[in-house]
Order: C-alpha cells, then sequence, then structure tokens
C-alpha cells in the first residue's frame, strides 16, 4: 500500500479565517449604517434543518451580521410562503433571503427559490445566478462549491489542467461545481448514479470531489495516489455520528491533502453564505447614491 500522508484540509480553521476578515467588512459597513441582514426562511420541524438554520444564525451573531428568523408551520401553504419570500423581498434591511431545504413534499421548491430577488439570493440556487454561473458571469456563487474550490486553494493544488471528477449532479453541489473548476481551466468529468466504472472514472483525478449522500462509497483503491479529495457528504450513522461520502481511513493513505467530516466542507458552507449576505450588503450601499 501506498503510504503518503495526507495534508488534512482542515475547514474549521479557514473558515474562522475568512470570517475573521468578514467580520471587519461588516463592522465597517456598519459604522457607515449599513449592517448587512439575513432572512432564513425554516418550514417545518425536520430536525437536521433546525440544527443548520441554528448554525447560520450563530455565524450571524459572530460577525455582528443581523439576523431574522422566520419559521412556519409544516403545513403551510405554498401561496403564503411565496407571499413571505415576496415581503422579505421588498424588505430593504434584507440583503440575504434563505430558504432552508428540504420544504415539504406539497411545495414545490423551484416555485418558492424562483421568487427571491436573485440580488439577494445569498445561497445562490436562483436559475438567473445559475445561468450566470454557468455563462462565467459575475453572479452570486452557491455557498457549498464556493467552499468547495476555496479548499481546493488551500490544498495548494493549481486546477489548471488537472483532471477535475465531481461524483454527484445535483443542482446545488456538483453542477455547479462543474462550472467552477471549468473557469479555473480543469477538466472536467461529472459522475451521478448511472455512471459507468465509477472506480475507473474517480482514479483518473487530480481533484476528486464526492457529493452523493453514499457513506463511504468512495474508498482509497478509488484514489490516485496524491489526488485531493473533497468530502461534501454529510451522513448520520445509525449512532447519531457525522460521516462522509469517503472513506476517510482508507482514503487518507493514498490521498495528498484530503478533507475531513466533520470539520471539511461543512463549516466553508456557512462561511460561504456569511461571505455572499457581506457581498450583497456591499453591493447595495454601492448602488446608492
Ligand atoms: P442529491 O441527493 O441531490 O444528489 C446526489 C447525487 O449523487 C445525484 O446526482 C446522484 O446521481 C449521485 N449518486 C447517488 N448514488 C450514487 C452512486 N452510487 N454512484 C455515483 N453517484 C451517485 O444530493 P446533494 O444535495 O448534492 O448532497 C449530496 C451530499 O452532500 C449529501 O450527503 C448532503 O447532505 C451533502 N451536502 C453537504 C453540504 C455541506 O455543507 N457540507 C451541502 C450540501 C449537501
Amino acid at each position: 500500500m501506498n503510504s503518503i500522508s495526507a495534508k488534512i484540509l482542515d475547514g474549521k480553521a479557514l473558515a474562522a479565517r475568512i470570517k475573521e476578515g468578514l467580520k471587519k467588512e461588516v463592522a465597517r459597513l456598519t459604522s457607515e449604517g449599513f449592517t448587512p441582514g439575513l432572512a432564513v426562511i425554516l418550514v417545518g420541524e425536520d430536525p437536521a434543518s433546525q440544527v443548520y438554520v441554528r448554525n447560520k444564525q450563530r455565524a450571524c451573531a459572530e460577525l455582528g451580521i443581523r439576523s431574522w428568523k422566520h419559521h412556519l408551520p409544516a403545513d403551510i401553504s405554498q401561496e403564503d410562503l411565496v407571499q413571505l419570500v415576496e415581503k422579505v423581498n421588498a424588505d430593504p434591511e434584507v440583503n440575504g433571503i434563505l430558504v432552508q431545504l428540504p420544504l415539504p413534499a406539497h411545495i414545490q421548491t423551484e416555485a418558492v427559490l424562483d421568487v427571491i430577488d436573485p440580488a439577494k439570493d445569498v445561497d445562490g440556487f436562483h436559475p438567473v445566478n445559475l445561468g450566470l454561473l454557468a455563462a462565467g458571469r459575475p453572479g452570486i456563487v452557491p455557498c457549498t462549491p464556493a467552499g468547495v474550490m476555496e479548499l481546493v486553494k488551500e490544498s495548494g493544488v493549481d486546477v489548471a489542467g488537472k483532471e477535475c471528477v465531481i461524483v454527484g449532479r445535483s443542482n446545488i453541489v456538483g453542477k455547479p461545481l462543474a462550472f467552477l473548476f471549468l473557469q479555473e481551466h480543469g477538466t472536467v468529468t461529472v459522475c451521478h448514479s448511472r455512471t459507468r466504472n465509477l472506480e475507473e472514472v474517480c482514479r483518473r483525478a487530480d481533484i476528486l470531489v464526492v457529493a452523493t449522500g453514499r457513506p463511504g462509497l468512495v474508498h482509497g483503491g478509488m484514489i490516485k495516489p496524491g489526488a485531493v479529495v473533497i468530502d461534501v457528504g454529510i451522513n448520520r450513522t445509525a449512532e447519531g455520528k457525522i460521516t462522509g461520502d469517503v472513506d476517510f481511513a482508507s482514503a487518507k493513505q493514498q490521498a495528498g491533502a484530503i478533507t475531513p467530516v466533520p470539520g471539511g466542507v461543512g463549516p466553508m458552507t456557512i462561511a460561504m453564505l456569511m461571505k455572499n449576505t457581506v457581498a450583497a450588503a456591499r453591493r447595495t450601499v454601492q448602488t446608492l447614491d
């Protein structure tokens, strides 16, 4: 067995550094009378969603960003939810809007996300922002893919010309990430549940990102020696422990750099949400005359 000792990409430490910089910018904006504000909309009682919302609000408080939580009952109608989004769209104190997913089954997620003002869409899920990203134009970049790119940068590996393999093609992780790697001149392959020879494709990767929600899907035998491995997965074991989509023990024997779960992509997602919110507030100030 190859025994490279992988560099551990510490997402918690990197997120803390990014938030430190943002805190100063929030203080500056606040001193000018423009404290950034984030409205968080949570529907129902999903325990994981409640934890995510709590963590996001805690990060806001840490940085001096104002946040408002709108906690709605699981049986709220789509119409009422859309109305609330329209209300926060119109609120000048709100720079960022986040609708925590997943929404209950009777609500069409797209119908709600599409109503968010693209300028306040700090999750970057609105089709306008996804379209701008696909076209390589400035817009709001989804938080998890943006966090992945920061972690890749932290590895010290230059993306240009590298084989970048993404496992998972969701609209919130895999697809937008493919565009970010392309922008950095990577050669991108996106795998999914119908990909043939997944093991072989993964072994080609200089940079391998796994976002499937399948615990342990990728193991050391699928990793090219020295590759950068980013594990986006968040899975809860029967004992309540959080694990990723990569078998960390075997993967770290092969990888050149690897993210842990927890403490890898998760904290970076929140840091990027804060970054998007501060940037949205900054743009509001810039457009004022
Ligand atoms: P999703 O369920 O929308 O998509 C999963 C993707 O994985 C699909 O494209 C599917 O084709 C692919 N897939 C499933 N099984 C596969 C297999 N056996 N082989 C190859 N591909 C397979 O998931 P998502 O919303 O993109 O989330 C993926 C994971 O990332 C989840 O564990 C989620 O909790 C986690 N996540 C973490 C963060 C974070 O902040 N760290 C953010 C978003 C999502």
